[in-house]
């Protein structure tokens, strides 16, 4: 007998399931069976909810519950139970009737429905990551906390069909269009529109805090409990976008950006001078090395980590990085390519706001396509794909870019068309919400389809958050899709048909063969 089942990120075990003592990520199996008992109650809870509404608090749970089981979020045997007793606490203050669900279940089931179930748990568990980090800016929407009751009671429900699972997986990408338009009006209005910002990868001398994830507002109070005390903040990771807004901008503290892509970390972080704060996911198994300088906050959570709780206190932060002391040297590092400089802040403000150029550089033929090349970054080493086809583009081409993946090539200097860089960072994976509104406006200025725009869609997957905006394309029509390194192990072959005959979605191949396939 298997001694966990996990198939949820690409990187998984033989492209089929981790099954063994521990996954690929790193989470031992034990951990595995916990969050899957995590992810049964929270179906328990989605029962419940019928009986009784849910209040504020039981959203926060299912948002958190959720949150906690994405890749790389929570190793952390002792908080996933302590949310687990939460979450059937709640479930029986609202109804005792309802039951917690088997996971085995669903990992057993006939194939299509496994594969479409899983489509819409993992999916639900990237929107959740995006309700949460608007949540705790303030900023909720009914309709997506009442989808999660429902797309998590679809799990249970043993009489489900492929007819009936197909449209709540199209669903599952519709509400994520609304969760990151939610969390795009909260960075928004709380941070301002970014603006593009050239962001240096040289660290200062002196001691310095490196931040990464996605929660800009854990980045907004470190920079205010660390003003004044002589020290200076990094980002990281998905965190790098963080430099163009107006609102966190302007500490002067905020130096620039430390490291190169996620899975670079326990190289990168190897002996660092300076502590670093986990916000959200892209958390691997922490070397002894650098053990001592890690901090996690919100559901990030590693076995004997200093965990940051609800009142925020960074003073453990602030007072390691006092005393490791940062560099005494200004160090320079540069990104893969040799570039000592990345740029970001090309949201949909941004280029929406120079859009009559835009356009008028396709009618001039100034430029010729478009590509959007994001998603995220991974260990395998197929990925070099991204960093071959970005090289590879024609001059006369545009990439917009977000999320992980775009460590392999921000640090290139590809030139500009018209004024514009070629290569426009639009910020983190939830800002694919910016890229589908230059999409849209793209086709309304030149009355057609987002189809038969001159763009292509050049996706790298890794964990569930990529799943749901994988979803939003697929129920926005887009089609033509190129999906690498590889293809999801929970698409079972029929449901990858289905995908191919109506999506036309197709696996990466070699950058020259399918830049020859786009551009004729
Ligand atoms: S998250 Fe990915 S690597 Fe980790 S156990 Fe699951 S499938 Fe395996
Ligand atoms: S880009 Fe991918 S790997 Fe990076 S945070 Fe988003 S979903 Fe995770």
């Amino acid at each position: 007998m298997n001694k966990m089942f996990c198939f949820q990120c690409e990187q998984t075990a033989m492209s089929t399931g981790c099954t063994g003592n521990a996954g690929v990520c790193g989470k031992k199996s034990d951990t595995a069976n916990l969050q899957d008992k995590l992810t049964g109650a929270l179906i328990g809870l989605a029962c419940a909810v019928k009986k009784s509404s849910a209040t504020a608090t039981t959203d926060k749970l299912m948002l958190s519950g959720l949150f906690t089981t994405i890749t790389n979020v929570n190793f952390n045997n002792e908080t996933i139970n302590e949310l687990t007793e939460e979450i059937t606490k709640e479930k029986v203050k609202l109804s005792n009737t309802c039951l917690d669900y088997d996971m085995q279940n669903l990992w057993n089931d006939q194939e299509d429905i496994r594969s479409l179930k899983s489509l819409i748990l993992f999916g639900l568990r990237g929107v959740a990551a995006y309700a949460y980090h608007a949540m705790v800016l303030g900023y909720k929407d009914e309709q997506v906390n009442n989808f999660f009751y429902e797309g998590m009671s679809a799990i249970s429900d043993s009489n489900a069909t492929v007819e009936s699972l197909l449209p709540l997986v199209l669903r599952t990408g519709e509400i994520n269009l609304t969760c990151m338009a939610l969390l795009d009006r909260a960075n928004t209005d709380s941070f301002g529109i970014p603006v593009p910002t050239t962001v240096p990868l040289t660290v200062e001398k002196g001691p310095f805090i490196v931040i990464t994830g996605h929660d800009l507002y854990d980045l907004k109070l470190l920079l205010e409990q660390t003003a004044n005390k002589g020290i200076n903040i990094y980002t990281h990771g998905e965190m790098l976008p963080a430099h163009a807004y107006p609102e966190l901008k302007k500490y002067p503290h905020l130096k620039g950006n430390f490291g190169t892509a996620w899975q670079n970390q326990q190289k990168e972080f190897d002996n660092l001078p300076a502590p670093i704060l986990f916000t959200t996911n892209c958390l691997m198994p922490v070397r002894p090395s650098y053990a001592d300088r890690v901090f996690t906050t919100e559901v990030v959570s590693y076995p004997e980590i200093v965990h940051i709780g609800e009142n925020k206190d960074f003073t453990p932060v602030i007072d390691k990085a006092l005393a490791l002391g940062g560099y005494t040297e200004d160090t320079e590092f540069t990104g893969i390519n040799g570039g000592n400089t990345v740029t970001t802040g090309f949201g949909h403000g941004t280029i929406l706001g120079v859009a009559d150029k835009v356009v008028s550089a396709v009618k001039t033929g100034a430029i010729k396509h478009f590509f959007l090349v994001g998603g995220c970054d991974g260990a395998k080493t197929g990925r070099n794909y991204y960093t071959d086809f970005v090289k590879q583009t024609p001059p006369d081409s545009i990439i917009l870019t977000l999320a992980c993946g775009k460590y392999r090539f921000n640090d290139l200097d590809l030139g500009t068309i018209g004024g514009l860089p070629r290569i426009m960072d639009m910020g983190q994976c939830n800002d694919a919400y910016g890229a589908i509104k230059v999409a849209v406006a793209l086709s309304e200025a030149f009355n057609c389809t987002v189809n038969e725009l001159p763009l292509s869609f050049i996706l790298s997957w890794y964990e569930q958050k990529a799943v749901c905006i994988l979803l939003t394309l697929l129920h926005l029509g887009v089609k033509n899709i190129y999906l690498g390194p590889t293809l999801p192990a929970f698409l079972s072959p029929n449901i990858l048909k289905f995908l191919v005959e109506n999506y036309n979605i197709s696996p990466i191949s070699t950058p020259e063969k399918d830049l020859k396939k786009i551009l004729g």
